[in-house]
């Protein structure tokens, strides 16, 4: 097996190609990570979710870390980290535009909103639900790439 780095327009490939990825966060010395769905769009993901650890966490430190991966066999997969910093997106005047943006990005996908939105024991987002929106901005990709055969340059 033979393991590459992968060109930011790879990385950017992946992360556009795929939903679902590793939010890991911390606090007080302490990490967490869940599995998430997102949108990309340029510089950025988008997030839906309910209050919770993730967002309590995110809130006390904005730094985090994101991973996607495509996995095909032992000897053939690529992977991507993300450091970026969390950034919710309140229903307000000035966040109003960009949180229908994420919105509409994220709605691409069927039932975009029920993995993020159901939680042991509660039912529904309808109603006055305390559901929010947030962004990752990107500050750094990394990617590897791993194949069986050296990979060509041509
Ligand atoms: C494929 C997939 C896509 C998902 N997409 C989203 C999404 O877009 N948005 C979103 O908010 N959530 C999504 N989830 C659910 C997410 O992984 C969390 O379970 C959920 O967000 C609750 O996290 P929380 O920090 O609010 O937990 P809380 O409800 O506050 O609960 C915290 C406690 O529950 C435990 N816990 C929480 N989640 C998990 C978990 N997944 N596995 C094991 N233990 C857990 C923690 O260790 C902690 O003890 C997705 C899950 C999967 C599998």
């Amino acid at each position: 097996m033979f393991v590459r780095e992968m060109t930011r327009p790879e990385c950017i490939a992946l992360v556009t190609a795929s939903h679902i990825g590793r939010l890991a966060c911390a606090r007080d010395d302490h990490p967490y990570i869940v599995p998430i769905q997102y949108a990309f769009t340029t510089g950025r993901l988008y997030g839906f979710s309910m209050p919770g650890q993730k967002i309590d966490w995110m809130r006390d430190n904005a730094k985090v870390c994101v991973q996607i991966d495509e996995f095909a066999d032992r000897e053939s997969w690529k992977s991507v980290v993300i450091y970026g910093s969390y950034r919710e997106l309140p229903d307000t005047n000035q966040t109003h535009h960009e949180r229908l943006q994420a919105w509409s990005l994220l709605e691409k996908r069927i039932n975009w909103w029920e993995p993020g939105g159901l939680k042991p024991a509660e039912q529904s987002v309808v109603g006055t639900s305390p559901h929010l929106f947030y962004a990752i901005e990107i500050d750094e990709m990394t990617g590897r790439a791993a194949s069986a055969e050296p990979a060509t340059t041509s």
